[in-house]
């Protein structure tokens, strides 16, 4: 099973793949994790994705639809995979469509998690994450059990630099000029699911198992 989650930032994508990869035993693939753990180790790629995210503007396609390429094509990825965060922009998902049109292969679901743009500067400046493990809490509404300390990996939980308030209106401001046409995209492809994201995420999760196991 080919996935895909799409949605504004915060909206929930990576609280929702993770517990999507681990019921259906598929790699959660998150391209902003592989930019964060470059960043972490000093890497070129790293150095480069940083200059943008910082700013909330998307690291350019070249870049980052090499690396999701080299990422899908691994072992791990055979039977499937759940992608957060990637594709956002149209010239991102025709490379994938392609990609996976040359293997006679195609995307099975593109799950749209919709939270107004309200909601998301709370939970942006609410998240913490854990840069070690990529798991991510909110401080209210998802907390961990020990106050700025992850719950799976023991590592210290962080605000990212990128979830202050003033970078998110940019990233918000990005998402409906960039990533929002994908909406449309997928619709034209039969595979977009709407579920509202604004509920408790385990009813969001509700709702996004019975359409995948329809
Ligand atoms: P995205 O991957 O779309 O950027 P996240 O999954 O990191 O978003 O979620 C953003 C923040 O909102 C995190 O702090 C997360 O713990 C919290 N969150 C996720 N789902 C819900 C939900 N259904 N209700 C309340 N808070 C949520
Ligand atoms: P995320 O962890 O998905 O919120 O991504 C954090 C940041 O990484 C984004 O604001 C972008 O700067 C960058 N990024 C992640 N995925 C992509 C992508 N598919 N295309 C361009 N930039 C991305």
């Amino acid at each position: 099973m080919k996935i895909i989650m799409l949605g504004a930032p915060g909206a929930g994508k990576g609280t929702q793949a993770k517990m999507i990869a681990e019921q259906y035993k598929i790699p959660h693939i998150s391209t902003g994790d592989i930019f964060r753990a470059n960043i972490k180790e000093g890497t070129e790629l790293g150095k480069e994705a940083k200059t943008y995210m910082d700013k909330g503007l998307l690291v350019p396609d070249e870049l980052t639809v090499k690396i999701l390429l080299d990422r899908v094509a691994k072992e791990d990825c055979k039977n499937g995979y759940v992608l957060d965060g990637f594709p956002r922009t149209i010239p991102q998902a025709e490379v994938l469509d392609k990609a996976l049109t040359e293997l006679g292969d195609k995307i099975d679901y593109a799950i749209n998690v919709d939270v107004p743009d309200e909601n998301i500067i709370n939970r942006m400046s609410g998240r913490r994450a854990c840069l070690s493990c990529g798991a991510t809490y909110h401080i209210e509404h998802i907390p961990p059990k020990k106050e700025g300390v992850c719950d799976t990996c023991g590592s210290e939980l962080v605000l990212r630099d990128d979830d202050k308030p003033e970078t998110v209106k940019n990233r918000l401001n990005v998402y409906h000029e960039q990533t929002q046409p994908l909406i449309d995209f997928y619709t034209a492809k039969n595979v977009l699911k709407t579920v509202d994201g604004t509920v408790d995420m385990k009813d969001v999760f509700a709702a996004i198992t019975e359409i995948l196991d329809k």
